[in-house]
């Protein structure tokens, strides 16, 4: 199985969780946002070193060779840059990270007949939603050059596939990826000053930022904070191995959203990691973030039936195991 962006946030926990259901994952990676330091990490946990490449999913020759030497039969494709606030700065470079690799990947994967495709996508394309809980059918829409990239890529690969029905593609679309692997040696690594709740809390939590902005409590939502559907990441991990058994070599678009049906506010992941690192954590509220909404939570039923997969890891252990990592690694992976 060939990982773009396997080097990556949730790429490294997919490649320990393809580990342990016994495939065999090859990553691919360019390092422009993790590094390879996660390699010596994952053999840590496994025993064995994943086989890496420090490549680009823009380089179709490169990708070609990958494809035949490994004789790989199945693509997991993370690789993208996805910070929303930065997309708005850089859309260029957005799309042409995000749109021009995946069109690249798949010329690749056509020349050398690999047909499957698991392709992360976000609950950002359905836009801000007429109800919660979502559901997968409910309309797309995008509000942002990162999220733009998601849909377009969605429908770049509904087209192919009609097309050309022989062709297996697999969107998962997830919620807020949090959490890190149990053992407390990997997990998120952003660079500079995080975009997203959790790693702001955590460091937070270890001193590295003085407090939290809230950024808006008069949403009409339990206490005014936006409220998400916070995924575990070994859980989401398990679900990209579970929809890649089930969908691997059928015809058609899966669509699946991966997702835990609970949605918690600002708040109360702050109380809840307050609770995981044992002291109160500084915030205060600020101005809501232009272009975020309310609340936003899956309807997680079709993977349940279909792939025979849920999330069982809750928000207790999400808090836990982001503590367990940050405190013991301060700086990430940096040696
Ligand atoms: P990440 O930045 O940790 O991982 C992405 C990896 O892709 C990085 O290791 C980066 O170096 C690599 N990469 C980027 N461009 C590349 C290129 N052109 N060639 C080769 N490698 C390249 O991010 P993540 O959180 O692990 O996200 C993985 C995927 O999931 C992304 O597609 C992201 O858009 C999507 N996603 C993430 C979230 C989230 O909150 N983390 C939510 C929804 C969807
Ligand atoms: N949030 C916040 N302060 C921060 C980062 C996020 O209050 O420093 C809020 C944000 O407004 C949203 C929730 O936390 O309600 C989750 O935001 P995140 O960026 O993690 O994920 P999103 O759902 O926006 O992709």
């Amino acid at each position: 199985i060939l990982v773009t962006g396997g080097c990556g946030y949730i790429g490294s926990h997919t490649t320990l969780a393809l580990m342990a259901a016994g495939h065999e994952p090859v990553l691919l990676d360019n390092l422009c946002n993790s590094k390879q330091a996660v390699l010596g990490r994952i053999e840590a946990i496994t025993g064995r070193a994943p086989r890496f490449y420090h490549a680009d999913v823009r380089d179709q020759a490169r990708l070609e060779q990958v494809l035949r030497d490994e004789q790989i039969e199945a693509v997991i494709h993370f690789a993208a840059l996805k910070a929303v606030g930065e997309s708005t700065r850089i859309p260029l470079d957005y799309y042409e990270n995000n749109l021009t690799g995946t069109l690249v990947l798949l010329r690749a994967m056509k020349a050398c007949n690999v047909r499957t495709l698991v392709f992360s996508s976000s609950a950002t394309v359905y836009g801000d939603p007429a109800s919660v809980p979502i559901r997968e059918h409910f309309p797309r829409s995008a509000t942002n050059p990162y999220g733009r990239s998601k849909l377009i890529i969605e429908q770049v690969l509904e087209d192919l596939q009609a097309a050309e029905p022989d062709w297996s593609m697999t969107l998962l679309r997830y919620f807020n990826p949090v959490g890190a692997h149990e053992s407390g040696t990997m997990g998120e690594d952003p660079q500079g000053i995080p975009n997203n709740l959790m790693p702001f809390l955590t460091q937070v939590a270890i001193g590295r930022r003085e407090r939290l902005s809230i950024f808006g409590n008069d949403y009409p939502t339990v206490d005014g904070t936006g409220v998400r559907d916070y995924i575990h990441v070994m859980d989401l991990a398990e679900g990209h191995v579970k929809a890649l058994e089930h969908c691997h070599g059928k015809g058609g678009v899966h669509t699946y959203n991966l997702g835990t049906g609970k949605g918690y506010s600002v708040l109360q992941m702050v109380a809840a990691f307050s609770r995981a690192c044992g002291h109160e954590l500084p915030y205060h509220i600020d101005a809501r973030r232009p272009g975020d909404i309310a609340e936003c939570w899956a309807d997680p039923a079709k993977a349940e039936q279909e792939l025979g997969w849920q999330a069982t890891r809750d928000l207790t252990s999400m808090c836990a195991d982001s503590w367990r990592w940050q405190s013991s690694n301060p700086t990430g992976y940096e040696e």
